[in-house]
């Protein structure tokens, strides 16, 4: 009996030592130490053996199913780490490669530049005001130092809904709306970005709906010195630090003295070029000293307070920061156009 253990431990051996994968190492265990297999055969003529026999037997019956196990046990482990193995070569990635990039959107130029203006002058202390664009007369032009029959009405040709309501011809109602909320305390100081419409036929530069930013501070001891300074801080934020200003005297009928605005041109710095019809400026914007009947209408003492105010066409801005020269592409929502400002 014992030769047999020995003969069906050297069988079981033989055969595991060729076997290379899991599925037969299972067959083989159930082979040789199974219920059914051949270790329990052997084992069933135990009952014929003597007393002493019987637990000499019984030790060697261990001792090979001991050795079988360990093997099996052993090749197991080497299958599975090999599996393991296999399955991390497969699963690995290369970090190192460049992700796929989404498609991604990015904001109007036009915007950009709303958002530029606004992040300037909410830096220099102002708030973002704003009003609607269908606007009662009397803060569009009257309130604005603008009474009916005034001939610089001409200038901005409206959209009048009713004899007393239009589409607003620019932002400086809410100049008036502002200050009238204020109630007479100071100071005021707001930029007013938005929409305004005037009845222009459209080409290159002229569309009859483009937007405006307007600015106003209304207080104490506020000086033309004081929008000189304000408006120098603001072009050399948006156009570059070497940029220059230039008032002109010009007339508006809600400020006095008014002036018109000139920076170093954009595209020659100076020198003199196409753009800036070879002068080294280009005109930007108009501004001036809050007119004293603005102020009082607004709710001022003009003997008390003064202010002054700017106001700027964003699509002029947009178009000399850019480059871009036909206003209507803002408008007509060409993709290859608008992609080019996507990054910037
Ligand atoms: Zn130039």
């Amino acid at each position: 009996m014992k030769e047999r253990l020995e003969a069906l431990k050297s069988d079981a051996l033989a055969e595991l030592a060729g076997v290379n994968d899991a599925q037969a190492l299972g067959d083989i265990r159930v082979k040789y130490l199974g219920k059914k297999g051949a270790l329990t055969e052997i084992l069933r003529g135990m009952g014929a053996l003597s007393a002493e026999e019987r637990p000499v037997i019984g030790q060697v019956a261990n001792d090979v199913r001991g050795a079988i196990e360990a093997v099996i046990e052993e090749k197991q482990e080497a299958f599975q780490r090999a599996e393991t193995e296999k399955r991390l070569a497969k699963e690995t990635i290369d970090v190192t490669l460049p992700g796929r990039r989404l498609p991604e959107g990015g904001l109007h130029p036009l915007t950009k530049v709303i958002q530029d203006l606004e992040d300037i002058f909410v830096g220099m202390g102002y708030q973002v005001a704003e009003g609607p664009e269908v606007e009662m007369d009397y803060y569009n032009f009257e309130a604005l130092n603008l009474p009916k029959n005034h001939p610089a009405r001409d200038m901005q040709d409206s959209f009048y809904i009713t004899e007393d309501i239009l589409m607003r011809t620019h932002t400086s109602p809410v100049q008036v709306r502002t200050m009238q909320a204020m109630q007479g305390e100071s100071p005021v100081k707001v930029i007013v970005p938005g929409k305004v419409y005037r009845r222009d036929d459209d080409d290159a530069t002229h569309s009859f709906q483009f937007h405006q930013v307007e600015g106003i501070v209304v207080g104490k001891n506020i000086r033309m010195s004081d929008l000189k300074g304000t408006l120098l801080q603001f072009v050399r934020e948006m156009f570059g630090a070497h940029t220059e200003i230039r008032l002109r005297p010009s007339f508006f009928p809600f400020t006095e003295p008014s002036v018109e605005v000139d920076v170093t041109c954009i595209k020659c710095g100076g020198a003199g070029c196409r753009l800036c019809k070879q002068t080294g400026w280009i005109e930007i914007l108009g501004a001036g000293m809050v007119h004293p009947n603005v102020l009082e209408m607004g709710g001022y003492d003009p003997k008390e307070y003064s202010g002054f105010a700017f106001g700027m066409g964003v699509e002029r801005i947009a178009m000399l920061k850019y480059g871009v020269d036909d206003i209507r592409h803002f408008y007509n929502s060409d993709l290859s156009f608008l992609k080019q400002f996507a990054r910037l």
